[in-house]
């Protein structure tokens, strides 16, 4: 895919999706489960103008093949790649036997929950910031104060980002509905031992 034109030339991006198998053994109850993982593979390469156009664009193409095999392959428990580096939304199910999710996808899971407002909080503080350092700097101001607004700006925006970090600490899919979690793990898992 072709993502951006520029004045030397072109960007390439290519993204391969696709499902892999994943079979994990339960760290609660240590019992096996299988599930479809949803794996994405991104390359990219450049072409100066139309020179290796054709080439780049391919390039970009291999590469996010190759990418999505590496992932692909690594998605199985006996090579257990963290699910967080898989790449993908659809990660996290619940134990078919127990109804636990598993370590590394409720770490997923953390980061994930409210992440809109951690970007939201990070954006008013960096926004505040350049305010307050403008203000503090003009060569022309009158008084080198930080503007009310802008402090009251990195205020929010800490405040957003401390509770978000709370919020997820705070969250445990083990502890949601459990009729919520059986028909996760139905609808997802396949039972590979009884
Ligand atoms: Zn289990």
């Amino acid at each position: 895919m072709l993502d951006t034109t520029m004045l030397f030339g072109f960007s390439h991006s290519s993204t391969v999706r696709g499902t892999v198998p994943r079979i994990v053994t339960c760290s609660n109850c240590n019992q096996r489960f299988g599930y479809e993982l949803h794996v994405r593979g991104t390359g990219s390469s450049f072409s100066p103008w139309l020179l290796g156009f054709k080439e780049a664009s391919e390039s970009a193409g291999d590469e996010a093949r190759q990418d999505f095999i590496r992932r692909a392959a690594s998605a199985n428990a006996l090579t257990s790649m963290p699910v967080e580096d898989l790449r993908s939304s659809l990660n996290a199910v619940p134990c078919p036997h127990c109804l636990h999710y598993q370590p590394d996808m409720i770490r997923m899971l953390k980061k994930r929950h409210l992440i809109w407002v951690a970007v939201l909080g990070w954006g008013l503080l960096i926004f505040g910031s350049l305010q307050s350092y403008s203000a503090v700097t003009d060569p022309f101001g009158s008084d080198h104060t930080m503007p009310p607004q802008a402090i009251a700006l990195m205020v929010v925006g800490a405040t957003l980002v401390a509770l978000k970090i709370v919020l997820s600490a705070r969250l445990s899919p083990n502890e949601q509905p459990q009729d919520a979690r059986e028909a996760l793990a139905r609808a997802r898992t396949t039972v590979l031992d009884e």
